[in-house]
């Protein structure tokens, strides 16, 4: 789930929103200006409730990028790279560029999140009861109590010991912790988070049945949700573990043919040298390498300005592209790669150019070490 657009940066951290905001946002604004504002508090004008119901939901919103932020300012105070927030249909998610170093790490980032929306909840209930203390109009009042509930609810229903939510997060830290044994602990984690997958499923699928309401497809499909998201999280422990003790260096291609960065477009298109080859090649300079060049991109220069523009023009600067060292691990590259030529992983051994990893390198050798499972470390 990628951001559809992007609001900017809060305490350096990008956030971005998916249009499925828009429904939640529709449905909790719709249900309380329209639903329970006007039958506790009726006899009030119609813009009133809408005031109310859209304010609702935009500080709904701004608690719930308060519980993500929470985790991303944690994450990177505990060493661990953020890419960026995205608010969706079910809440938000902070993506972190890799795993915690230890339990107790682990456990800061995952725990406080619920804890923001707890100490939220616990904000909004002593304004309830402040606003009702001042007799401030009641409408006032019934947005701070739906405010002050429904951040307790996400507090605990994120708590709860099931991968991907906070709490499979602590359960996995407290297995880890445990038994010293990370991919163990995913596995732990994972399992309770797809066994309470289905129970969600299976609960909201008769409640759906019994009342007809709309609410019980809502479970079921957050039950899906985490069935496919636990799943996914467990197939790439399982992978991590194949993969343990292999460096970069085993399964990148050494020595990859480069191309000069003055080269032309049309040279590069045409030159019997890189024709049927790669779909990316690395661009070097005086033996410096300055970026990563994907076939696509060289291809969408029109073809009059083949002659003028050169492959530095159009190629990825190595900024923007994954570099690792020879010798990091293998497994560590997983969450990062992608397929695409853009994708390709350089692999830089003191500033030099080493090789070149692309998700195919990876699959091989996932296949090759499945394969010959048991004779690892022969000769
Ligand atoms: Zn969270």
């Amino acid at each position: 789930m990628r951001a559809t657009f992007v609001l900017g940066r809060i305490v350096g951290v990008r956030v971005g929103v998916h249009w499925s905001v828009l429904l939640i946002f529709g449905i909790i604004a719709f249900g309380l200006s329209q639903g329970r504002l006007p039958e506790t508090y009726p006899g009030r004008g119609w813009a009133v409730y809408w005031a109310a119901g859209l304010c609702t939901a935009v500080i709904f919103f701004a608690s719930l990028l308060a519980h993500e932020l929470a985790h991303a300012v944690v994450a990177r105070r505990n060493g661990v790279e953020v890419d960026d927030i995205v608010l969706w249909l079910l809440g938000g998610a902070a993506r972190l560029r890799s795993e915690a170093s230890s339990p107790g790490r682990e456990l800061r980032i995952a725990g406080v999140g619920p804890l923001v929306s707890l100490l939220l909840g616990g904000l909004f209930a002593l304004a309830t009861w402040l606003l009702d203390l001042a007799s401030v109009s009641g409408v006032v009042v019934e947005m701070a109590a739906w405010l002050a509930g429904i951040n307790v609810l996400l507090a605990v229903f994120n708590a709860l010991p099931a991968a991907p939510l906070d709490g499979g997060r602590l359960l996995r830290a407290f297995l880890w912790w445990r038994t010293g044994d990370r991919l163990r602990a995913t596995a732990g984690a994972t399992a309770a988070g797809r066994v309470f997958g289905w129970l969600l499923v299976v609960l909201g699928l008769v409640a759906f049945m019994r009342t007809g309401t709309f609410g019980g497809l809502w479970l079921a499909l957050i039950g899906w949700f985490l069935i496919t998201a636990a799943t996914a999280e467990g197939r790439q422990a399982q992978l991590r573990g194949v993969l343990a003790g292999v460096p970069v260096r085993d399964a990148m291609t050494p020595g990859p043919l480069t191309v000069p960065a003055a080269t032309t477009v049309a040279d590069f298109l045409t030159g019997a040298r890189y024709r049927y080859r790669h779909l990316a090649f690395p661009v070097t300079e005086d033996g410096a390498t300055l970026g990563l060049l994907t076939t696509d991109n060289a291809r969408k220069v029109p073809q009059a300005e083949a002659n003028a523009v050169t492959v530095r023009d159009v190629m990825v600067p190595l900024s923007q592209t994954t570099v690792v060292e020879p010798d990091s691990p293998l497994a560590d590259l997983l969450p990062r790669m992608e397929p695409g030529a853009e994708h390709r992983v350089l692999v830089m051994d003191h500033g030099r150019l080493a090789g070149i990893v692309s998700l195919s390198d990876v699959s091989r050798t996932v296949t090759w070490l499945m394969d010959n499972a048991g004779r690892r470390g022969g000769p």
